[in-house]
């Protein structure tokens, strides 16, 4: 093992989400597996193979060059849809490997068009409009222009799909707005569809809104964190608890991210820990030093503040997290040893140590610190 730590991903975590998540929406429903930000950390490469292993057959992804990994990756053939970044130059390579992508721009949705009629082949393509988010998205105003395009170049466009994206359906807060958008959606849909623009498949739901409002399945859902073992909130999750008997939650993690001790060190009461002094030693102390610091994503904010487990205890990270290492109070683990584990995220023995513990400041920081864990960090599959 030549790297001095490594990311697990289990196989039979993932099979648990994927069946819980797949109850959720019935048969009738198709299931798309988000895989952006490199599977939220997971690797693309690893994680892609196993997702379609576990009976997963579309893939969303952010952008063009994702699209590109994920397809080399997979061993079998999968529905592959692009629902943000793709350039003119990127065009003629979808429709050519048979990549779906959203189109939101007017200019875009004619240079796909003319790009299929290039290649002969047509352009699969997912309208997106805009219905309050704010972000990418037809707005309702473009909606005769848009009509024009597609009617006008029927022969080269595929109308695959018809869909948009809530703003934040993982709070109570903003259960108006995605009412609001849910409306506007139906408008627009209608409108195009008098128009004899029907979509084979319509989709709104992220992970919270496939929890939280039934409503916004319709042919598709798209779901990302959930898969992965966590919950887009603490709302989310709580409405989803209280509803049950048992109380227990139905995700599992994917994720354990281990390294080793490196070294053990004797620090006597009163010495200074590492860089500078923001750390003292009250007693005299042992220190174990673990190859891994903020180059491979242990934020520096957890300086004083992090917990890895060593032989089934907590430890806490000591002094400032370094580029490469950081020191760890191993002072009360009976026996600890070099080259003993540690399980930086996920579990060991009966305890575990999530991403939300890493700090409880905001539930997005589940999606953050899992998509800063670095490509270099290998991923391995375990059962
Ligand atoms: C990220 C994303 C999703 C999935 O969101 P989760 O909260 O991770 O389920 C769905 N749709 C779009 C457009 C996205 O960008």
């Amino acid at each position: 093992m030549f790297h001095s730590s490594y990311i697990e991903i289990s196989k039979s975590a993932l099979q648990n989400n994927i069946n819980f998540l797949k109850q959720q929406v019935g048969p009738n429903v198709t299931f798309s597996s988000v895989i952006k930000g490199n599977a939220y950390g997971h690797g693309i490469e690893v994680f892609g193979p196993l997702a379609q292993a576990c009976g997963i057959d579309h893939f969303s992804v952010f952008s063009a060059d994702e699209a590109q990994r994920l397809q080399d990756a997979l061993p079998r053939p999968a529905t592959i849809m692009i629902m943000g970044y793709i350039d003119n130059p990127e065009l003629e390579w979808a429709i050519e490997h048979d990549i779906e992508f959203f189109v939101f721009e007017p200019d875009r949705l004619i240079e796909a068009a003319k790009a299929a009629a290039k290649i002969g082949k047509p352009a699969r393509v997912h309208i997106e409009l805009e219905t309050g988010m704010n972000r990418t998205g037809f707005s309702p105003s473009e909606l005769d222009h848009l009509k024009t395009i597609l009617l006008k170049y029927s022969q080269h466009l595929v109308l695959q799909g018809l869909c948009t994206h809530f703003a934040g359906a993982e709070s109570f807060q903003n259960h108006e707005r995605v009412m609001a958008q849910q409306q506007s959606f139906e408008a627009q849909r209608k409108a195009l569809e008098e128009s004899g623009l029907v979509p084979k498949q319509t989709h709104t739901a992220c992970s919270a809104a496939m929890m939280g409002y039934q409503d916004t399945h319709m042919d598709m859902v798209r779901v990302g964190i959930m898969q992965y073992g966590f919950w887009p909130s603490p709302e989310v999750y709580s409405q989803y608890v209280s509803r049950q008997k048992n109380r227990t939650d139905p995700l599992q993690r994917l994720i354990n991210w281990k390294s080793r001790i490196m070294s053990l060190k004797q620090v006597p009461q009163g010495e200074f820990v590492g860089y500078g002094s923001s750390f003292q030693a009250p007693r005299d102390m042992v220190m174990a030093v673990v190859p891994v610091g903020y180059a491979w994503g242990y934020s520096r904010s957890l300086s004083n503040q992090g917990q890895v487990l060593i032989q089934g205890h907590q430890a806490g990270v000591v002094g400032i997290v370094n580029m490469n290492v950081m020191m760890v109070d191993v002072t009360d683990i009976p026996n600890v040893q070099k080259d003993d584990e540690v399980v930086l995220l996920g579990k060991q023995g009966s305890q575990s140590i999530s991403v939300a513990s890493f700090s409880e400041l905001s539930s997005q920081l589940n999606y953050e610190l899992l998509t800063r864990l670095p490509l270099n960090i290998p991923r391995v599959v375990v059962a």
